[in-house]
């Protein structure tokens, strides 16, 4: 099953405890793509600036990324910078230079018009609906992530979208924003009524939470003795999540359980090393021997 995602491919300038890097390839797209792709093929929709080179279209060949949707355009490639905190739980954005990113209309291939799962990354909720619009049959599964800016900038436009949207992908303090509730599980409530059925909300260094019908799965993250960047984290998830389920091909309770546990292995290789780069390297067989390790970890008889 092929898998479908829209979102910013960018170059990020990060600064954390651990170091800094000035110019380093990032963006929503780019994690999730390189995430999911360890799991079935990805067709990225995106665009890129004059100043995005071969060198940098390489992370996408040799894995099942194709780039036909991926734009290029006159001007610059989307910068953002920002600073994580001494607890590495809080996170200043620095910089949000849009460039190319100002005037993107997104086009979908041909090819990618049947795609039926579909991730929507965080970007402007009228284009994450306009890519809805262009696909030909009604999709399997649609996941959306979006951020406080547009919650708080478009909140009409992004219920429009989320009532086309099956399982909503965010972080706690999203969660409490969009529905103006403290509560995570009457915020799952408040949120059912938008339209999607399934709430994941992405807790940092406390795991992942998701809130489906009547059930309620966490999963811890991996604890790790050094988090180098935590960038791209919540992307990778949502990469190792969405690839799991298209592969899968079905997104029952169980389905969407391993889900769970497959976004917080590649959310958790994501941290280990500054931007893409532990991402890019990883083996198959590393992803399954952390997921065994999830498994054992949250082991317990009665
Ligand atoms: P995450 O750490 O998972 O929230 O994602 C970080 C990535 O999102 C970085 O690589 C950034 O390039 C990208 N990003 C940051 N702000 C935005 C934005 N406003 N729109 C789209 N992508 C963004």
């Amino acid at each position: 099953m092929s898998l479908l995602v829209v979102g910013s491919v960018a170059f990020d300038a990060i600064e954390t405890p651990r170091g800094k890097a000035d110019r380093v390839l990032g963006g929503a797209a780019t994690y999730f793509s390189v995430a999911a792709s360890y799991f079935t093929h990805v067709n990225l929709v995106g665009i890129v600036g004059e100043d995005f080179t071969e060198h940098d279209h390489s992370i996408f060949r040799g894995r099942r990324i194709d780039t036909l949707g991926l734009e290029r355009a006159a001007g610059k490639t989307f910068f953002w910078a920002g600073k994580y905190s001494e607890n590495l739980n809080d996170r200043t954005t620095l910089a949000t230079e849009l460039n190319v990113f100002a005037t993107f209309n997104p086009r979908l291939p041909e090819p990618y018009r049947k795609c039926e799962y579909i991730f929507l990354a965080n970007i402007d909720p009228t284009l994450q609906r306009s890519v809805l619009h262009q696909v030909e049959r009604k999709p399997k599964v649609v996941a959306l992530d979006t951020m406080n800016y547009w919650i708080e900038r478009t909140p009409a436009e992004l219920r429009e979208t989320l009532r086309h949207t099956q399982i909503l992908m965010i972080n706690d303090a999203e969660t409490r924003q969009l529905s103006d509730e403290h509560n995570l599980l009457r915020a799952a409530k408040h949120i059912f009524k938008l339209g999607p059925s399934t709430l994941v909300i992405k807790r940092g260094e406390y795991g992942a939470m998701m809130v489906h019908a009547n059930h309620v799965f966490c999963v811890p993250a991996f604890p790790l003795e050094e988090v180098h960047d935590p960038t791209g984290a919540g992307d990778s998830f949502a990469g190792g999540f969405m690839g799991y389920l298209a592969s899968a091909g079905r997104a029952s309770e169980a389905d969407l359980r391993r889900a769970m546990v497959y976004g917080s292995v590649l959310g958790s290789f994501a941290v280990e090393k500054f931007g893409l780069e532990r991402l890019r390297a990883l083996k198959r067989s590393e992803i399954n021997a952390r997921a065994r390790h999830f498994a054992k970890l949250t082991q317990f008889k009665l």
